[in-house]
């Protein structure tokens, strides 16, 4: 806003140019014989035209006549406080008149004219004030004579054209002083502006207004380092939306319901809801923003913050639990490496990403995932071979050091390839090896841009990023065959499960089938297993269910298959074993474990027994379920007569010790 001049204190000098307006009083002096002066508020005689007057040579310098003078003055100074013109005759005999100069209901100076006469002057009045005094007669009657004689009237309305000229003048200088404070007023407001433009310039915030009719008044300096686009770019709210928000759905389902919102804010008075959107920049790439909005009259204020890093990280750390849960999950590895691809493609929407896997032989490289570079390529790249100067990823895996190039086209490393990345419109490529935990190198993760391009910091952290992710997810693979290993093998003991004993038998028992070949089943149990349980403890009963384990593997042989089928309960399948043979190798692991002591930590030896049953292939119409259930009844038979022992099946279900 402006300042208001209307209450400044002026002075006359200020307004007018004095020396000027003396000149032209002393012409209306020289023309009418009329003695004028001015003097402003302060007192200054600002002009004087009087010649040589009876007043100024006689009256003023005789102590009494003074007297009359003053007396005079005062009277008029008096009168003059009620404005207009105020005049009075003094005692010396003469007439003096005043007037203010008003401007804008402030006094700033007096006009006074003065001494006249109205009437030709009384020469024997003036004869005796000068013997009064001590005049010279001569001289005082002649000065007396030269005294302009003016009716009353005609004074009155010649004060009223001079006053009237010296306000004219006076409103003209106060003009020019009001311009000339208006112009400085605009510099300093200016300036004003220039420094708010300044503090919106240093703010790390970006900002932007749009008035009423949704145009883009105003963006800051880190609006354009941001985002790339100046004032030029974005004459109004629209455009804006729409390089912002390329994606015409994005706008629709996000941007216009808040737009929504803001606008209600406004008439209720409340704060506008803030959004967090992904915004895309001049150059392409995508930054997270947090927008806040808020009115100021019919201006819409906006400002963003960027949260892109931090967004990154919550991003990263998302990918990497996602990817986490896909190896939970059991995802296949490629789907695992694409996801990871995807994820910091989308960190850069302008880079494509692949990745590399070694070979067994430790010496090429595979293709582990590209989705979006072009088949052609991945094809080509496929099987390459580990070493210096094969492109970006080959010199990597080899040297175990991330190898930057910035421009294919010119760079050593990749001059076998020069054509092959033209012909897919790759021009940079930044490969970093991927490391297992114990820093085997297992692939490469690569950043390709279409332009020459040399990595920022937070390029260098996205690359490493995702080859740690890459590296989690291959090692996992290899744990996962762990995982396999413990789906078929019983955790206590070593020994295959039930699962996987059933599946074994079932292919012994076909290709014994097939074969025409011998098979034999043992199932044994432990004898009063709960008893040592419940005197010894459970841990007791697994060490015992461990070394049983071990003797059931250091007594039999190796092509037989020993499953933990229960708790305590195991089976044996005996390839090419008759029925004979098959009692001899149970015996014998009946009789390895009666002679079989367990330590225990109080010093005292354990002992425990077991029964068997022992079934023999016999019928070509069988399956390994009845074969096995035979063998139970064998081992129900072994147990009631007696335990630690041995009973074998027979088509006849008799037993035999
Ligand atoms: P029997 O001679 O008739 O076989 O008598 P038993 O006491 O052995 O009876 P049974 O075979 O029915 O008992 C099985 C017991 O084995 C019950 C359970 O507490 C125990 N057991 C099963 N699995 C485990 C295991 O993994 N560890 C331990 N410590 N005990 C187990
Ligand atoms: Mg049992
Ligand atoms: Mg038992």
């Amino acid at each position: 806003m402006l300042t208001d001049n209307s209450n400044i204190q002026y002075r006359f000098s200020d307004l007018i140019d004095v020396p000027a307006f003396a000149r032209m009083l002393e012409n209306f002096f020289q023309a009418t014989g009329i003695p004028n002066g001015v003097v402003d508020v302060d007192g200054n005689l600002l002009s004087m035209s009087c010649g040589n007057n009876a007043c100024a040579t006689f009256h003023r310098v005789n102590p009494e006549a003074t007297e009359r003078c003053r007396d005079s003055n005062i009277a008029i100074m008096h009168d003059l406080r009620n404005g207009h013109v105020a005049g009075g005759l003094c005692r010396n005999g003469l007439m003096d008149y005043a007037t203010p100069v008003v401007i804008e209901g402030q006094q700033l100076a007096t006009l006074f004219l003065g001494q006249i006469l109205h009437t030709p002057p009384d020469m024997e009045f003036f004869r005796a004030q000068a013997t009064q005094f001590g005049f010279d007669e001569k001289t005082y009657l002649k000065s007396i004579q030269a005294i302009p004689v003016i009716e009353k009237a005609q004074v009155e309305s010649l004060m009223t054209v001079m006053v009237d000229m010296a306000k004219m003048l006076a409103n003209c200088g106060l003009i020019r002083l009001r311009q000339t404070a208006l112009e400085h007023d605009l510099n300093e407001h200016a300036e004003r502006r220039i420094q708010l433009e300044d503090i919106l310039n240093l703010s790390p915030v970006a900002i932007g207004w749009s008035n009423g009719e949704n145009r883009i008044e105003y963006v800051n300096l880190q609006f354009t380092l941001l985002f790339g686009y100046n004032l030029d770019d974005l004459p109004d709210l629209e455009t804006w939306y729409r390089l912002a928000y390329p994606d015409e759905n994005y706008r629709e389902m996000v941007i216009r319901p808040w737009m929504k919102n803001v606008a209600t804010a406004k008439t209720s008075r409340t704060q506008p809801p803030e959004l967090e959107v992904n915004i895309t920049c001049k150059d392409g790439t995508t930054r997270r923003i947090v927008i806040r909005a808020s009115w100021i009259g019919q201006r819409r204020l906006v400002n963003f913050t960027d949260i892109t890093d931090r967004w990154i990280s919550e991003q990263r750390k998302q990918a990497h639990d996602t990817m986490l849960e896909m190896v939970a999950k059991g995802a296949e590895l490629a789907d695992i490496l694409n996801a990871i691809v995807r994820q910091a493609q989308s960190e850069d929407k302008t880079t494509l990403c692949s990745i590399l896997l070694i070979d067994e032989e430790g010496k090429h490289l595979l293709s582990g995932a590209a989705p979006d570079l072009q088949t052609f390529y991945t094809e080509a790249i496929n099987g390459l071979e580990i070493g210096m100067g094969v492109g970006s990823c080959g010199t990597a895996a080899f040297l175990g050091q991330r190898v930057i190039v910035e421009d294919i086209q010119t760079h050593e490393y990749w001059k076998p390839y020069t054509q092959l990345a033209q012909k897919a419109g790759l021009r940079a490529c930044w490969s970093e090896p991927i490391r297992s935990s114990r820093g085997k190198i297992l692939g490469t993760f690569a950043i390709y841009h279409t332009q020459p391009k040399s990595p920022e910091l937070e390029d260098i952290e996205r690359i490493g990023a995702a080859a740690n992710l890459a590296s989690i997810a291959i090692e996992n693979r290899y744990a996962y065959e762990e995982l396999e290993r413990r789906a078929y093998s019983d955790y206590l003991t070593g020994l295959a499960n039930r699962r996987f004993f059933l599946e074994q038998a079932e292919s012994e028992l076909s290709r014994a089938l097939r074969y025409d070949g011998e098979l034999s089943i043992l199932m044994l149990d432990i004898d009063n297993f709960k008893l040592v349980n419940d005197t010894h403890g459970h841990k007791i009963g697994d060490l015992v269910l461990k070394k049983l384990s071990d003797i059931c593997r250091n007594t039999l042989r190796d092509v037989d298959i020993i499953g933990r089928i229960g708790g305590e309960e195991f089976a044996v399948l005996l390839p090419e074993t008759g029925s004979t043979q098959a009692e001899e190798v149970a015996e014998r692991l009946r009789a390895a474990i009666d002679s079989t002591r367990v330590s225990l930590d109080s010093g005292l030896p354990l002992h425990f027994t077991i029964s068997l049953g022992v079934t023999t292939l016999f019928d070509k119409d069988i399956n390994i379920d009845t074969l096995l259930n035979q063998a139970d009844q064998a081992l129900y038979q072994a147990k009631n007569s007696g335990r630690n022992r041995v009973c074998s099946y027979h088509v006849t279900n008799s037993s035999s010790d």
